[in-house]
């Protein structure tokens, strides 16, 4: 799936419970790390599509990252589980919903490097197919929401004043939500 489609998803677990902002970004970022590995782009394509859906996506980085999570982690009885979550659920959708352009299916190599067999979902679906359209449609649905109720959005990371004039917007669109 596309990058702000799993970062909207991964914010939205975040917010599950009300926790410390080290804690939610710990969770929200854990949800975008393993497309570290589609940084290869800077390169160019070729170099893309060498990489991605390699050693971010594969186990081994999986536990790095969620060793990286318990260690900074405030709230450990909880926190590394969000960060399990977001993980697991950028594995799933880009396992279904990765798929390339007239059928062809973007696999995941994840037990890279220790083996180089790719996973191929049978179910996998296009990049830009109505599904992942309405996953991100949901995904900002639920931003909005959980905006006006917690009364903060991921702009907090850039600035506090901008953040609190969005709240302010969020919660006039949702009166009867919270
Ligand atoms: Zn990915």
């Amino acid at each position: 799936m596309h990058l702000p489609t799993h970062f909207f998803l991964s914010w939205a677990v975040a917010e599950v419970k009300p926790l410390s902002f080290r804690d939610r970004w710990l969770v929200a970022m854990t949800g975008i790390a393993p497309d570290l590995d589609g940084l290869g782009i800077i390169q160019g394509v070729e170099s893309f599509q060498k990489w991605h859906h390699t050693f971010g996506h594969a186990l081994p980085s999986g536990i790095c990252i969620l060793t990286i999570a318990i260690l900074l982690s405030k709230q450990k009885s909880l926190v590394p589980w969000l960060c399990l979550g977001t993980y697991y659920l950028h594995i799933l959708c880009d396992f279904f919903g990765s798929g390339g352009p007239e059928g062809s299916s973007w696999p995941i190599l994840f037990f890279w490097p220790v083996s180089d067999v790719a996973y191929y979902s049978p179910y996998q679906w296009e990049l830009n197919s109505p599904i992942n359209i309405t996953i991100t449609i949901l995904a900002i649905l639920a931003l909005i929401f959980l905006g006006a109720r917690r009364e903060r959005t991921p702009m907090e990371l850039f600035s506090k004043s901008l953040d609190q004039k969005i709240v302010e917007v969020f919660k006039r669109w949702t009166p009867n939500w919270r």
